[in-house]
């Protein structure tokens, strides 16, 4: 089995890549915890500084696995980010809430509150569930060929799990984002906020690893408090509050799916989700 996260150590620099190229990086839960795994490790690493998460291939990510050969959503792994029981088995809403809540927000509040300054560095596809691997990063750095998109309102949810739309970018193009479910270029990404950098796409692992190096040569225990105090100013302004509201209304979404069509993605699947992007 070849390894589903990649992970290289350059000049104090942890390099992290998602390794499903053939399916544009879908996340199942086995690609997720091998990444809770790279992440943990090059915290641990004393020669690690910083980290950088990419992605092999065409794109950056796809987003959740909703339809490769490899999709795992009714298999249990250890659990390590909650305190809920295992999903499989579980019948009713009880299933998917303890699956997401576990795999989706509790893995990414936990990625995002790492010791370490973090820096995504996107190209091509960033969809609907890629979003929340780039969200909870520090730093994101994009390459002009990258873009953005939460089209799920089209399976009936209000939007990802992680639900910082409001964060990322004014409450109104929020709003904008999800109701139209358009790709956003990485240029107005940039204009709006959301993204620190755009860089031609042959020169986006150098620039990275040119900002990279000089976020390392700052001390290890400042950053790691500078960090500390602006995630806890975006949670004072509401960011933690908002996301478990979210995920109170995306959970009521799914179950309201599932009663009302063929399952809790209202019959959507990875190619009917293509075709509708156009
Ligand atoms: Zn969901």
């Amino acid at each position: 089995m070849t390894d589903l996260v990649l992970y290289d150590v350059r000049d104090g620099v942890a390099w992290l890549t998602l390794n499903r190229p053939e399916y544009r990086n879908a996340q199942n839960a086995a690609l997720t915890f091998a990444l809770d795994d790279a992440f943990n490790r090059a915290v641990a690493d004393d020669d690690v500084k910083v980290i950088v998460l990419g992605g092999a291939g065409k794109h950056f990510s796809a987003g959740h696995d909703i339809g490769t050969p490899g999709r795992d959503i009714d298999k249990s792994f250890d659990r390590r980010a909650t305190q809920f029981w295992e999903h499989e088995g579980r019948d009713g809403a009880e299933a998917m809430y303890v699956r997401e809540a576990e795999l989706y927000l509790g893995m990414c509040r936990r990625w995002r509150e790492l010791p370490k300054p973090t820096i995504a560095m996107v190209h091509g596809a960033c969809i609907a569930g890629a979003l929340m691997l780039v969200w909870v990063c520090d730093l994101i750095i994009a390459s002009d060929d990258a873009f953005f998109a939460d089209p799920v309102l089209r399976m009936g949810v209000p939007g990802v799990e992680y639900f910082a739309h409001s964060f990322a970018m004014n409450p109104r193009l929020a709003k904008e984002f999800l109701f139209l479910g358009d790709r956003i270029p990485a240029s107005r990404a940039y204009e709006i906020g959301m993204i620190n950098r755009v860089v031609p796409r042959d020169e986006l692992e150098a620039q990275t690893a040119a900002v990279a190096a000089r976020v390392a040569e700052k001390p290890r225990f400042a950053l790691a408090l500078a960090k500390r105090a602006i995630n806890f100013s975006e949670d004072a302004m509401g960011l933690r509050a908002s996301i478990d509201n979210a995920y109170g209304l995306h959970h009521l979404a799914h179950a309201h799916n599932a009663l009302t069509s063929e399952d809790h993605l209202k019959g959507q699947d990875a190619k009917s989700m293509k075709k509708g992007m156009g």
